[in-house]
């Protein structure tokens, strides 16, 4: 797609206040897309939102809240139309040894990673479905390998992936679903961590981290930017008879 037709796509972040989902508004503005701003630090998102200026806008919203969720759709209904792109981005990663102290942790990930990305997903699906709309879920490679201290925030990347291949295989033609796996990533994901051990360990490989949230943004936009028929040809490629 030409940056002409993308020329007024919306796109929806969820995490826009940081990381991963921050420079992707920026990237998919500087695209030519408008861009609605989801988290829950107002202050950022805000500054973000008059950073890129026109056709962007800050959504105070936290993903574990569908009435917030319904609001911010209401809203972009309003103010841009609907949205075309919905990228499910927030996350929280509380690694830690399996222990009962780390339980508040356990619910947290599974809430926000797991559920977040489903609630912010049904919440907005007729809006991306009008049109021939883009779903894209930032997983992890931990959704597809894992190791000690991973555990939950793995199962809450393997059910991301587990579900998000289903969709992609239900929404066509209508919806494109695009999983993201990135590794290591730049960003303050790690400072969230309340083991201390654990995040002392994490945040010295974090530092080390070569790949950069720009970096991830990129693919984002580049997914984005393909043509649509490799949908087309999985629909032509489905045995007879089979719907779903
Ligand atoms: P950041 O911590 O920078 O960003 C996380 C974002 O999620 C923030 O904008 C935060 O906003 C938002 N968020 C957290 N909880 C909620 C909530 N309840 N409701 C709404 N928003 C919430 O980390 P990253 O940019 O690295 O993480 C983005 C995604 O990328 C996550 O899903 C993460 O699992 C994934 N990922 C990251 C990797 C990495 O190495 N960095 C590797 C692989 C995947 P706020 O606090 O303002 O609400």
């Amino acid at each position: 797609m030409s940056q002409d037709q993308q020329l007024g796509r919306v796109a929806v972040i969820t995490g826009a206040s940081s990381g991963i989902g921050a420079a992707t508004a920026r990237s998919l503005h500087a695209a030519g897309y408008r861009v609605a701003l989801l988290a829950r630090r107002t202050d950022r998102i805000m500054a973000l939102a008059n950073e890129l200026g026109d056709g962007a806008i800050a959504i105070s919203a936290d993903v574990t809240d569908r009435d917030a969720l319904l609001e911010a759709a209401d809203r972009v209904k309003q103010e841009f139309g609907g949205a075309d792109v919905l990228v499910n981005n927030a996350g929280v990663m509380l690694l830690g040894p399996f222990s009962s102290e780390q339980r508040d942790d356990y619910r947290k990930m599974i809430e926000v990673n797991l559920l977040g990305a489903i609630t912010a997903t049904e919440v907005f699906l007729d809006q991306i479905k009008d049109g021939g709309g883009d779903l894209i879920n930032i997983s992890s490679v931990a959704g597809r390998v894992s190791g000690p201290g991973v555990g939950v925030y793995s199962a809450s990347k393997f059910a991301v992936n587990g579900w998000s291949e289903s969709l992609r295989r239900e929404l066509l033609p209508d919806v494109r679903v695009t999983l993201i796996e990135p590794g290591v990533v730049a960003t303050e994901l790690p400072t969230h961590i309340t083991h201390e051990a654990t995040r002392q360990g994490v945040q010295q490989a974090y530092d080390a981290a070569e790949v950069t949230a720009e970096d991830v943004a990129e693919i984002v936009t580049f997914t984005l930017q393909r043509p649509r028929h490799l949908v087309i040809n999985e629909i032509l490629l489905r045995p007879a008879g089979q719907e779903l």
